[in-house]
């Protein structure tokens, strides 16, 4: 008899295996690969990119899109991070043809530099972001769902068309996806949306088998990012005002000025003493000088711009470091301060009677580098105008 080899069971069955075998060497490769890039950085951001690089690289999962969940737990719901994938059909070719030419690798994508660039220019991102997933348990969201099964969700072609007056599927506009949930410690913290609508190469099995291993590790990554993040703030907070502390302002302030002296920019530093809390402290008791002090680094807060750093510098004194900003400038900033203090109604607690105050601060202020060359001196200026400001008269500001 005269068999032909490809009709050979046994061949055939060799040839079966022989595929599931690379393929399962090939999948070990890249979450070998993965985890070694999630190991890299505690930095919640970079290892987000990571993520999503490994879900949209051809060298890691493959998929032309994929957009990133995080789960805000104090508003109950999912927030989108950040997501990569091309505009068009014609610009993931252009990426895809970019990437095999330099033979760039997964290593080469995650570079740290890559991230804020990229997630600038993502116009995916720009699409959804403003979109908040509720995760109320009527929410008939395939997300929401997703997240309170902790199961991924794969959305076929034929399926589809159920959720077309779903708020995200209106916005990413696609024939097939898969949701697939991030857990640590068998919690959700964050989900990830996956498509190929520019290559239209259908979902398998063996991709969602791989994407949830992936995912597995993911929770995790984010989990240590999320919480190294938090120590490290918590560590750089008061815990009184929620302000930065001391050693921040420190430590800040010396960075501050050495990028104003590299780019020639001017620096502003303001310092605040609360007139006379001791005596408020005495009379309305050191729990009801707290508020005011709260109080006061709210207002603060909501005086300072993105890149502007208030800080407490002591007991009732506040510091704040206004970058990029003349004395001109940084007058007008600190007159603003006082006089919203000046005019604010602190209410007490109960146990003074409910009673209302007013609080007044002196402000001392100094400029980089017209009135100092180190931080030292630029302090030592600032606290010595506050001090002028207090001895003519309080609730004044008053500049070296
Ligand atoms: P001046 O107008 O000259 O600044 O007078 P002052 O009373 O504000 O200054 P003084 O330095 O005599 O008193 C500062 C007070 O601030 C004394 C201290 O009890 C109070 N203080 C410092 N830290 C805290 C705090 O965390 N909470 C409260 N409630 N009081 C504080
Ligand atoms: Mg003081
Ligand atoms: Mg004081």
């Amino acid at each position: 008899m005269n068999i032909q080899m490809d009709e050979n069971p046994i061949i055939s069955n060799v040839e079966t295996l022989q595929a599931k075998l690379g393929r399962a060497n090939r999948d070990l490769a890249v979450l070998y690969e993965i985890s070694n890039a999630m190991r890299t950085t505690l930095d919640l951001d970079h290892i987000l990119y990571i993520i999503l690089t490994c879900v949209t690289a051809h060298t890691g999962l493959g998929f032309n899109r994929g957009i990133l969940f995080l789960v805000n737990h104090k508003e109950r719901c999912l927030e989108p991070q950040m997501a990569i994938g091309p505009d068009s059909g014609e610009h993931a070719q252009k990426i895809w043809q970019y990437i095999s030419d330099v033979k760039l690798h997964l290593e080469d994508l995650i570079k740290a530099e890559n991230v804020t660039s990229n997630i600038q220019r993502s116009s995916l991102l720009q699409a959804v972001k403003t979109l908040k997933i509720s995760l109320g348990p009527d929410n008939p969201s395939p997300l929401a769902r997703a997240y309170h099964e902790g199961m991924p969700l794969h959305i076929t072609p034929d399926k589809i068309s159920q959720y077309k007056d779903d708020a995200f599927l209106q916005k990413f506009q696609t024939n097939e996806l898969v949701i697939m949930p991030l857990k640590a410690k068998n919690k959700v913290n964050g989900l990830i949306v996956a498509d190929n609508l520019f290559t239209q190469k259908p979902i398998r099995e063996d991709d969602l088998r791989l994407f949830m291993m992936l995912a597995n590790q993911a929770g995790l990554a984010i989990e240590n990012a999320s919480l190294y993040e938090l120590v490290r703030h918590q560590s750089h907070t008061d815990s009184i005002t929620n302000l930065w502390n001391h050693g921040f302002f420190q430590n800040q302030l010396s960075r501050e000025i050495a990028s104003a002296r590299a780019h020639h920019s001017p620096l502003t530093l303001l310092i605040l003493d609360i007139d006379d809390f001791k005596k408020l402290n005495d009379t309305c008791g050191h729990h009801n000088g707290d508020i005011v002090l709260r109080e006061i680094a709210n207002i603060l807060k909501d005086s300072s711009r993105e890149n502007d750093y208030a800080c407490r510098y002591g007991g009732e004194e506040f510091a704040i470091i206004l970058t990029q900003t003349t004395k001109e400038q940084g007058l007008v900033i600190a007159e603003r301060i006082r006089e919203k203090v000046a005019g604010y109604t602190f209410q007490l607690s109960a146990d003074a009677d409910g009673r209302e105050l007013r609080v007044t601060v002196s402000v001392g202020l100094s400029t980089f580098s017209e009135d100092a060359q180190t931080k030292e001196e630029l302090i030592a200026k600032a606290d010595k105008a506050m001090y002028i400001a207090k001895f003519s008269g309080k609730n004044r500001v008053c500049a070296d």
